[in-house]
């Protein structure tokens, strides 16, 4: 029977990381995916490192807005009616974390994780030499409203107070930044501490190699295999049984999958995303990502050409593709900046796993021994699969964690 120090399920940008933060310290560690390292939701997100959030996106503050989503005018927002009897608790819970107080508590939870992101995905880029895919040029989100540039003002004095560097521009200031913008806003901000990735999938892959250089095994397998053996746990792969005392659970929306079963109940809701890629138009160069904040889609620079993301649908995960934001966004899009021909021929889809506190839940699994949770990044998963990574290595290792991981433990939904 193979035995290993520590088995992580799942080789996202979490998993992988965690794998690698743990070989770095000499143990013998196992990463379990029945697919590919990096392919799933960590493939298809906007490539940004956004040590510079501050506010998670909260539920519609106005009832416009509210509306706009449950009339499906909005471009920011889908939903399935179907699913809503379903999703209903998640999204009471998710509205009264949207309450400017609780952003704030969340804002202030979450900013020891965000510090982290930028500093700890360097240096493994610099170990894993896939320091070329990263830019370090910022990224700029648009506002078409006054109204709208003045509902971030909270945001913007927080953003000052946590001492990060933003640049409030005019159109002719974010079209010295990118030309190829139309002036179809009315302000910008310029935030110059997000890095951004040309391409997702390869950072990922160069992290796992450089796990494997170190003596870590990946190997396929379904994680729903896991159960108890002796005094730890057993996964069945490709390669036969093994074991270790020590699992972590780093499946991203498939958590709930291997969790529920141990009677684990935890409230992660999906917020789906969709990409399309486009061919670079020559006369439209485009150096880093752009947020048309009131559309809610991104767009950014990509190896395969533009990438544009959507922001969140609600539905059941596995449900079909409904990719109907693209006609309400595309317009808008349109006005703003001059996209090249379709560069795929098929649209994304993605899940990304959110708690309604719009807080990750990383550390042991209450009740179960030798289990340890990273699940929950929601909208950045990309950006704090490293510092996870680093967090649950420290814990697990018995040294000092660089931050308190009480904000993230799962006791929050159980008590
Ligand atoms: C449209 C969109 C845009 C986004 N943009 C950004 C961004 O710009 N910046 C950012 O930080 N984040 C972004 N995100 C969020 C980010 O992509 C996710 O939070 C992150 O990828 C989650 O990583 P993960 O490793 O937890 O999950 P995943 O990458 O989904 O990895 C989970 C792994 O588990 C494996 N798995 C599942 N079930 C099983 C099983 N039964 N057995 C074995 N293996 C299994 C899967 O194959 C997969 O490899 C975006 C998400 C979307 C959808």
């Amino acid at each position: 029977m193979a035995r290993t120090d520590a088995i992580v399920l799942g080789a996202g940008i979490v998993g992988t990381s965690i794998a690698l933060q743990l070989a770095k310290r000499g143990m013998s560690v196992a990463l379990v995916d029945r697919g590919g390292v990096g392919e799933e939701t960590s493939y298809g997100n906007s490539g940004a490192i956004e040590g510079s959030t501050t506010y998670p996106p909260g539920f519609p503050a106005s009832l416009t807005a509210s509306m706009r989503v449950a009339f499906k005018q909005a471009s920011d927002a889908n939903y399935h009616i179907g699913f809503l009897p379903k999703v209903a608790s998640w999204l009471l819970k998710f509205r009264a974390a949207s309450r400017a107080d609780r952003i704030l508590e969340t804002a202030r939870l979450n900013r020891p994780l965000f510090a982290r992101a930028i500093p700890e995905h360097e240096i493994l880029m610099l170990e894993s030499g896939s320091s070329r895919y990263m830019r370090k040029n910022g990224w700029i989100k648009l506002y078409r409203s006054e109204e709208g540039f003045a509902a971030l003002q909270p945001e913007l004095r927080l953003a000052r107070e946590f001492g990060l560097s933003f640049e409030v521009l005019d159109p002719d200031g974010a079209r010295a930044l990118e030309p190829s913008l139309n002036p179809v806003f009315k302000r910008a901000v310029f935030w110059p501490g997000v890095i951004s990735l040309s391409n997702p999938l390869a950072v990922t892959q160069a992290y796992a190699m450089r796990f494997s250089a170190l003596g870590g095994v990946t190997l396929k397998g379904d994680a729903r295999t896991l159960h108890r053996a002796g005094n730890g746990w057993r996964v069945d792969t490709d390669e036969g049984p093994l074991d270790s005392p020590e699992v972590i659970v780093a499946l991203g929306p498939w958590a709930p999958d291997l969790l529920e079963p141990l009677g684990l109940k935890l409230p992660m809701g999906f917020k789906r995303g969709y990409h399309r890629h486009y061919k670079t138009n020559n006369s439209a160069p485009l150096s880093r990502p752009v947020i048309d904040v009131a559309a809610g889609y991104l767009i950014t620079p990509m190896e395969q050409g533009i990438r544009l993301t959507t922001g969140a649908e609600f539905a059941a995960r596995d449900a079909a593709p409904s990719p109907v934001q693209f006609d309400r966004l595309m317009p808008r899009l349109r006005e703003l900046y001059s996209l090249g021909e379709r560069a795929d021929d098929k649209t994304w889809l993605g899940a990304r796993p959110c708690f309604p506190d719009s807080r990750p839940v990383i550390g042991r699994a209450p009740g179960q021994k030798g289990l340890w949770l990273a699940i929950g990044h929601a909208h950045w998963g990309l950006t704090l699969g490293p510092a996870t990574g680093r967090l649950i290595a420290e814990m697990m290792a018995g040294e000092p964690p660089f931050c308190d991981p009480q904000p993230y433990a799962a006791e929050r939904f159980l008590s």
